[in-house]
């Protein structure tokens, strides 16, 4: 299969999130890249989206609002990806804020668990790493563990103390998914299912599927091809959109690469169709 000339990233992260680079950074990684559009989907934030605009129109390249919104079905977390709603809309604008005060009464409660197994971090270290107002989460915590030299690797950091269940875990005030869906919709966006493949109960996937999803994430990094074979199937069967990314987050998660997943030309310019009216 050649390699296609149109490529358009849906889903990757800034130092807005738990990114490393500045939206600047990440724009130009893209058109270096010889990527045609991109979406900036922070987690739970929007607020790289000016910069990111800015950049974007003095350099004649296509950036499509998005957003990674962390909900919650139950017990289970689920990340559901925003594209094309009115970046001024008071409902998403409202969202994020109760996430970065979700956020840190989370982070709190995190840190209190680590400060219990003799393991110290105070708030302020934390937020110091925080250069943009935006969302500070596990990741970060994640590399002050590394550089305290308690643990070696991200991964580790989540096995053994920040990852769901584990003893420094903690999952904050829950938001609902149906709730987040909602909000996308009411500011005229599109809601996705982000990763749907880190779903770990099948009877979960199978209790979402009625809701008012617009479409599912079935490219993304690494995935193998029996995963995007599955959820392109279920995608297709719902009629819903079939978008895809790379969940690129710079030295976050190295595996990730920019451009690894990707939309084509069709798809990309509906939804920056859709956004271009929205923000009019
Ligand atoms: P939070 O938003 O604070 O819940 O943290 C979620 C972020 O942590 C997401 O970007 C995940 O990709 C990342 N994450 C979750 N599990 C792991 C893991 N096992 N190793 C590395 N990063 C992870
Ligand atoms: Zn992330
Ligand atoms: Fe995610
Ligand atoms: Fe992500």
């Amino acid at each position: 299969m050649s390699t296609p000339s149109f490529k358009a990233d849906l889903h990757c992260h800034t130092n807005f999130s738990d990114g490393t680079d500045s939206p600047e950074e990440l724009i130009q990684l893209a058109i270096d890249q010889g990527l045609s559009g991109l979406a900036i989907t922070d987690h739970d934030t929007t607020a790289s989206y000016e910069r990111a605009h800015t950049y974007a129109q003095n350099h004649h390249f296509r950036l499509l609002p998005g957003v990674e919104f962390s909900s919650s079905y139950g017990k289970e977390p689920i990340h559901v990806l925003g594209y094309s709603f009115s970046i001024r809309n008071g409902g998403i604008l409202q969202l994020c804020q109760r996430h970065q005060d979700r956020r840190k009464k989370r982070n709190r409660a995190i840190l209190q668990n680590l400060c219990r197994m003799n393991i110290l971090i105070d708030e302020e270290e934390l937020y110091q790493l925080d250069q943009n107002y935006g969302t500070i989460g596990r990741p970060h915590i994640a590399s002050l563990l590394i550089k305290k030299g308690v643990v070696k690797t991200m991964e580790e950091a989540f096995d053994k103390l920040l990852g769901e269940g584990k003893p420094a875990y903690d999952a904050g005030e829950p938001i609902t998914l149906e709730e987040t869906i909602q909000t996308i919709h009411n500011a005229n966006g599109l809601a996705i299912l982000a990763h749907p493949h880190l779903i770990k109960r099948q009877s979960v996937v199978r209790s979402i599927s009625p809701l008012p999803f617009d479409g599912l994430e079935g490219y993304y990094a690494r995935f193998p091809l029996d995963q995007t074979k599955r959820w392109t199937e279920m995608a297709t069967k719902k009629n819903w959109l079939i978008t895809g990314g790379s969940d690129y987050h710079g030295q976050t998660k190295p595996n990730n690469l920019l451009g690894s997943s990707w939309v084509e030309k069709e798809l990309f310019e509906s939804l920056f169709e859709r956004a271009q009216k929205n923000n009019r």
